[in-house]
Protein backbone atom coordinates (compact mmCIF):
# COMPACT_ATOMS: atom_id res chain seq x y z
CA UNK A 1 0.00 0.00 0.00
CA UNK A 2 2.78 2.56 1.17
CA UNK A 3 4.70 1.68 -2.69
CA UNK A 4 1.39 2.80 -4.14
CA UNK A 5 0.44 5.46 -2.16
CA UNK A 6 4.53 6.77 -2.81
CA UNK A 7 4.23 6.67 -6.79
CA UNK A 8 1.37 8.91 -6.65
CA UNK A 9 3.38 11.45 -4.61
CA UNK A 10 5.44 11.58 -6.67
CA UNK A 11 3.54 12.28 -9.39
CA UNK A 12 1.80 15.19 -7.14
CA UNK A 13 -1.47 13.37 -7.31
CA UNK A 14 -4.36 14.32 -4.84
CA UNK A 15 -5.92 11.56 -3.06
CA UNK A 16 -9.24 10.97 -2.04
CA UNK A 17 -10.08 8.51 0.45
CA UNK A 18 -13.29 6.86 1.39
CA UNK A 19 -13.05 4.47 4.50
CA UNK A 20 -15.63 2.26 4.73
CA UNK A 21 -16.90 -1.27 6.22
CA UNK A 22 -18.14 -2.73 3.21
CA UNK A 23 -21.83 -3.81 1.96
CA UNK A 24 -21.66 -1.17 -0.42
CA UNK A 25 -24.59 1.21 -1.22
CA UNK A 26 -25.59 4.29 -3.10
CA UNK A 27 -24.66 6.47 0.01
CA UNK A 28 -21.40 4.14 -0.06
CA UNK A 29 -21.04 5.39 -3.75
CA UNK A 30 -21.70 8.79 -3.47
CA UNK A 31 -18.98 9.65 -1.18
CA UNK A 32 -16.53 8.10 -3.80
CA UNK A 33 -18.21 10.15 -6.97
CA UNK A 34 -17.24 13.11 -4.51
CA UNK A 35 -13.92 12.12 -3.92
CA UNK A 36 -13.79 11.68 -7.56
CA UNK A 37 -14.50 15.48 -8.79
CA UNK A 38 -12.26 16.57 -6.14
CA UNK A 39 -8.97 14.56 -6.65
CA UNK A 40 -6.66 12.86 -9.03
CA UNK A 41 -7.17 9.37 -7.64
CA UNK A 42 -9.90 7.90 -5.61
CA UNK A 43 -9.00 4.73 -2.74
CA UNK A 44 -11.54 2.76 -1.06
CA UNK A 45 -10.63 0.75 1.96
CA UNK A 46 -12.86 -2.30 3.01
CA UNK A 47 -12.46 -3.38 6.05
CA UNK A 48 -15.20 -4.90 9.35
CA UNK A 49 -13.48 -3.34 12.22
CA UNK A 50 -13.95 -5.67 14.96
CA UNK A 51 -12.84 -2.62 17.37
CA UNK A 52 -15.85 -0.79 17.03
CA UNK A 53 -18.24 -3.40 17.45
CA UNK A 54 -19.21 -3.83 21.39
CA UNK A 55 -20.47 -6.97 23.03
CA UNK A 56 -23.70 -8.48 21.51
CA UNK A 57 -23.33 -5.92 18.66
CA UNK A 58 -24.02 -7.12 15.12
CA UNK A 59 -19.99 -7.82 13.74
CA UNK A 60 -20.65 -11.72 13.32
CA UNK A 61 -23.39 -11.02 11.08
CA UNK A 62 -22.45 -7.77 9.56
CA UNK A 63 -22.91 -8.21 5.97
CA UNK A 64 -19.32 -8.88 3.72
CA UNK A 65 -20.53 -9.35 -0.28
CA UNK A 66 -16.57 -8.41 -0.85
CA UNK A 67 -17.41 -9.70 -5.25
CA UNK A 68 -20.22 -7.55 -5.36
CA UNK A 69 -18.93 -4.46 -3.70
CA UNK A 70 -15.47 -4.73 -6.06
CA UNK A 71 -17.58 -4.70 -9.03
CA UNK A 72 -19.51 -1.63 -7.67
CA UNK A 73 -15.82 -0.07 -7.34
CA UNK A 74 -15.03 -1.17 -10.58
CA UNK A 75 -17.93 0.64 -12.13
CA UNK A 76 -16.81 3.59 -10.50
CA UNK A 77 -13.54 3.37 -11.40
CA UNK A 78 -12.11 3.57 -7.91
CA UNK A 79 -8.04 3.87 -8.35
CA UNK A 80 -7.31 1.47 -5.29
CA UNK A 81 -9.15 -1.07 -3.41
CA UNK A 82 -7.84 -1.60 0.24
CA UNK A 83 -9.07 -5.09 1.78
CA UNK A 84 -6.66 -6.01 4.94
CA UNK A 85 -8.22 -9.35 6.62
CA UNK A 86 -7.30 -7.30 10.07
CA UNK A 87 -5.10 -4.52 11.29
CA UNK A 88 -4.29 -5.36 14.46
CA UNK A 89 -1.32 -7.32 15.59
CA UNK A 90 -1.25 -9.76 18.00
CA UNK A 91 -1.34 -8.13 21.73
CA UNK A 92 -1.94 -4.64 19.72
CA UNK A 93 -2.65 -2.09 22.62
CA UNK A 94 -2.41 1.09 21.32
CA UNK A 95 -5.71 3.19 20.82
CA UNK A 96 -7.28 6.61 20.06
CA UNK A 97 -9.52 8.65 22.54
CA UNK A 98 -11.07 12.00 21.83
CA UNK A 99 -11.73 12.69 24.77
CA UNK A 100 -15.37 14.75 26.00
CA UNK A 101 -16.98 13.89 22.63
CA UNK A 102 -20.19 12.48 21.68
CA UNK A 103 -21.44 12.23 25.34
CA UNK A 104 -24.86 10.96 24.34
CA UNK A 105 -23.99 8.41 21.56
CA UNK A 106 -20.67 7.73 23.44
CA UNK A 107 -22.59 6.65 26.35
CA UNK A 108 -24.66 4.36 24.85
CA UNK A 109 -21.83 2.72 22.83
CA UNK A 110 -18.92 3.26 25.31
CA UNK A 111 -16.48 1.92 23.16
CA UNK A 112 -17.41 2.46 19.52
CA UNK A 113 -16.02 6.12 18.91
CA UNK A 114 -12.58 4.72 20.56
CA UNK A 115 -12.40 2.14 17.69
CA UNK A 116 -13.49 4.62 14.89
CA UNK A 117 -10.77 6.89 15.84
CA UNK A 118 -8.29 4.20 16.11
CA UNK A 119 -9.01 2.52 12.60
CA UNK A 120 -9.12 5.85 11.09
CA UNK A 121 -6.45 7.13 12.60
CA UNK A 122 -4.20 3.93 10.94
CA UNK A 123 -5.87 4.10 7.37
CA UNK A 124 -4.89 7.60 7.59
CA UNK A 125 -1.64 6.78 8.41
CA UNK A 126 -1.09 3.88 5.73
CA UNK A 127 -2.87 5.61 3.04
CA UNK A 128 -1.94 9.26 3.66
CA UNK A 129 -5.21 10.58 1.97
CA UNK A 130 -5.05 14.20 0.94
CA UNK A 131 -8.95 14.51 1.37
CA UNK A 132 -10.72 11.86 3.09
CA UNK A 133 -14.94 11.25 2.75
CA UNK A 134 -17.26 10.66 5.42
CA UNK A 135 -21.18 10.71 5.44
CA UNK A 136 -23.32 13.07 7.46
CA UNK A 137 -25.28 10.18 8.03
CA UNK A 138 -22.85 9.12 10.97
CA UNK A 139 -23.24 12.40 12.61
CA UNK A 140 -21.03 12.10 15.63
CA UNK A 141 -18.60 10.11 13.94
CA UNK A 142 -18.49 13.11 11.35
CA UNK A 143 -17.72 15.45 14.54
CA UNK A 144 -15.05 12.91 16.44
CA UNK A 145 -12.89 12.21 13.36
CA UNK A 146 -12.79 16.23 12.53
CA UNK A 147 -11.77 16.83 16.50
CA UNK A 148 -9.36 14.57 15.47
CA UNK A 149 -8.18 15.55 12.61
CA UNK A 150 -7.65 18.96 14.02
CA UNK A 151 -6.35 18.12 17.31
CA UNK A 152 -3.82 15.48 16.14
CA UNK A 153 -2.83 17.99 13.25
CA UNK A 154 -3.04 15.03 10.21
CA UNK A 155 -2.28 16.48 7.41
CA UNK A 156 -5.40 16.42 5.21
CA UNK A 157 -9.16 17.49 4.56
CA UNK A 158 -11.98 16.03 6.33
CA UNK A 159 -14.96 16.70 3.81
CA UNK A 160 -18.83 15.51 5.21
CA UNK A 161 -21.10 14.35 2.07
CA UNK A 162 -24.91 14.37 2.62
CA UNK A 163 -27.14 12.19 3.45
CA UNK A 164 -28.35 9.65 0.76
CA UNK A 165 -32.30 8.00 1.56
CA UNK A 166 -34.50 6.17 0.24
CA UNK A 167 -37.45 7.36 -1.61
CA UNK A 168 -39.51 7.33 1.52
CA UNK A 169 -36.81 8.85 3.82
CA UNK A 170 -34.82 6.30 5.52
CA UNK A 171 -31.29 6.80 5.34
CA UNK A 172 -29.63 3.99 3.33
CA UNK A 173 -27.72 1.76 5.71
CA UNK A 174 -25.87 -1.27 5.25
CA UNK A 175 -27.62 -2.21 8.19
CA UNK A 176 -31.03 -1.88 6.31
CA UNK A 177 -31.19 -5.37 4.91
CA UNK A 178 -31.59 -6.99 8.37
CA UNK A 179 -35.31 -4.81 7.92
CA UNK A 180 -36.13 -7.24 5.43
CA UNK A 181 -37.59 -6.20 1.96
CA UNK A 182 -39.88 -2.66 1.40
CA UNK A 183 -43.01 -3.59 2.43
CA UNK A 184 -42.34 -5.47 5.69
CA UNK A 185 -42.98 -4.55 9.12
CA UNK A 186 -39.62 -3.97 10.10
CA UNK A 187 -38.76 -1.62 6.86
CA UNK A 188 -41.98 0.01 7.25
CA UNK A 189 -41.38 0.97 10.79
CA UNK A 190 -37.76 2.49 10.31
CA UNK A 191 -39.43 5.49 8.76
CA UNK A 192 -39.87 6.62 11.83
CA UNK A 193 -36.69 7.90 12.50
CA UNK A 194 -36.90 9.97 9.57
CA UNK A 195 -40.17 11.36 10.73
CA UNK A 196 -38.98 12.06 13.59
CA UNK A 197 -36.13 14.09 12.70
CA UNK A 198 -38.66 16.04 9.83
CA UNK A 199 -40.73 17.14 12.79
CA UNK A 200 -38.00 18.49 15.22
CA UNK A 201 -37.22 20.28 12.07
CA UNK A 202 -40.52 21.28 11.15
CA UNK A 203 -40.74 22.79 15.18
CA UNK A 204 -37.24 24.43 14.68
CA UNK A 205 -38.37 26.21 11.21
CA UNK A 206 -41.79 26.98 12.56
CA UNK A 207 -40.55 28.98 15.67
CA UNK A 208 -37.31 30.68 13.68
CA UNK A 209 -40.42 32.15 11.90
CA UNK A 210 -42.38 33.18 14.62
CA UNK A 211 -39.30 35.08 15.99
CA UNK A 212 -38.50 32.26 18.59
CA UNK A 213 -36.49 29.95 20.06
CA UNK A 214 -36.30 25.77 20.68
CA UNK A 215 -34.98 24.46 23.72
CA UNK A 216 -32.91 21.15 23.47
CA UNK A 217 -35.04 19.57 26.04
CA UNK A 218 -38.61 20.50 23.43
CA UNK A 219 -36.53 19.74 20.30
CA UNK A 220 -36.11 15.84 22.24
CA UNK A 221 -39.51 15.49 23.52
CA UNK A 222 -40.85 16.71 19.82
CA UNK A 223 -38.72 13.57 18.49
CA UNK A 224 -39.69 11.33 21.36
CA UNK A 225 -43.14 11.73 20.97
CA UNK A 226 -43.18 10.75 16.99
CA UNK A 227 -40.83 7.50 17.91
CA UNK A 228 -43.41 6.60 20.64
CA UNK A 229 -45.90 6.24 17.78
CA UNK A 230 -44.17 3.37 16.58
CA UNK A 231 -44.76 -0.06 18.25
CA UNK A 232 -42.10 -1.63 16.50
CA UNK A 233 -39.25 1.06 17.34
CA UNK A 234 -37.54 1.36 20.38
CA UNK A 235 -36.08 4.99 20.66
CA UNK A 236 -32.21 4.60 22.05
CA UNK A 237 -31.34 8.01 22.68
CA UNK A 238 -32.25 11.55 21.14
CA UNK A 239 -29.11 13.98 21.30
CA UNK A 240 -29.21 17.88 21.11
CA UNK A 241 -25.36 18.07 20.34
CA UNK A 242 -23.14 20.72 19.67
CA UNK A 243 -21.57 20.40 15.80
CA UNK A 244 -17.84 21.51 17.22
CA UNK A 245 -16.80 19.40 19.78
CA UNK A 246 -19.99 16.55 20.05
CA UNK A 247 -21.03 18.10 23.14
CA UNK A 248 -24.01 17.95 24.38
CA UNK A 249 -26.06 20.59 24.71
CA UNK A 250 -28.17 21.53 28.40
CA UNK A 251 -31.85 20.49 28.37
CA UNK A 252 -32.86 24.44 28.38
CA UNK A 253 -29.53 25.16 25.74
CA UNK A 254 -30.83 26.58 22.56
CA UNK A 255 -30.89 25.09 19.24
CA UNK A 256 -28.41 27.01 17.10
CA UNK A 257 -28.59 27.45 13.46
CA UNK A 258 -25.99 25.23 11.72
CA UNK A 259 -24.34 24.82 14.81
CA UNK A 260 -26.67 21.87 16.86
CA UNK A 261 -27.02 18.34 15.11
CA UNK A 262 -29.75 16.67 16.46
CA UNK A 263 -29.15 12.50 16.25
CA UNK A 264 -31.37 9.89 17.01
CA UNK A 265 -31.08 5.69 17.20
CA UNK A 266 -33.34 3.43 17.48
CA UNK A 267 -34.19 -0.34 17.37
CA UNK A 268 -36.27 -1.92 15.17
CA UNK A 269 -36.16 -5.47 16.03
CA UNK A 270 -32.62 -6.70 15.76
CA UNK A 271 -31.54 -3.55 14.21
CA UNK A 272 -29.94 -0.58 15.50
CA UNK A 273 -30.27 2.27 13.23
CA UNK A 274 -29.63 6.16 13.33
CA UNK A 275 -30.17 9.67 11.39
CA UNK A 276 -29.40 13.06 12.04
CA UNK A 277 -29.96 16.59 10.92
CA UNK A 278 -28.55 20.33 11.48
CA UNK A 279 -30.53 22.62 12.70
CA UNK A 280 -31.24 25.08 10.24
CA UNK A 281 -30.06 23.44 7.34
CA UNK A 282 -32.52 22.90 4.44
CA UNK A 283 -30.19 19.87 3.26
CA UNK A 284 -32.97 17.09 2.55
P1 LIG B 1 -19.80 2.34 6.80
O1 LIG B 1 -19.46 1.34 5.76
O2 LIG B 1 -21.13 2.17 7.40
O3 LIG B 1 -18.69 2.49 7.82
O4 LIG B 1 -19.86 3.73 6.06
C1 LIG B 1 -18.76 4.24 5.33
C2 LIG B 1 -18.99 5.69 5.05
O5 LIG B 1 -20.17 5.85 4.27
C3 LIG B 1 -19.20 6.50 6.34
O6 LIG B 1 -18.51 7.74 6.23
C4 LIG B 1 -20.68 6.70 6.37
O7 LIG B 1 -21.08 7.86 7.06
C5 LIG B 1 -20.99 6.81 4.88
N1 LIG B 1 -22.41 6.55 4.65
C6 LIG B 1 -23.12 5.46 5.07
N2 LIG B 1 -24.43 5.59 4.74
C7 LIG B 1 -24.54 6.77 4.09
C8 LIG B 1 -25.63 7.48 3.50
N3 LIG B 1 -26.88 7.00 3.53
N4 LIG B 1 -25.38 8.67 2.93
C9 LIG B 1 -24.12 9.17 2.89
N5 LIG B 1 -23.05 8.57 3.43
C10 LIG B 1 -23.25 7.38 4.03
Amino acid sequence: MREVRHQASLKDQRVGFVPTMGALHEGHLSLVRQARKENDLVYVSIFVNPTQFGEGEDFDRYPKPLERDLELLRKEKVDVVFTPSTLYGPGHGTYVTVEGSPSVEGSSRPDHFKGVATVVSKLFNIIQPTNAYFGQKDGIQCITIKRMVREMDFPLTVRIVPTLRESDGLAMSSRNTFLGPQGSPEREAAVILNEALLAGRWAFKDAEEQGKTITAGGMKKIVELVVAMEPLAELLYVSAACMDTGAELPEDGVCRKETTMISIAARVGQTRLIDNFIVGDEGW
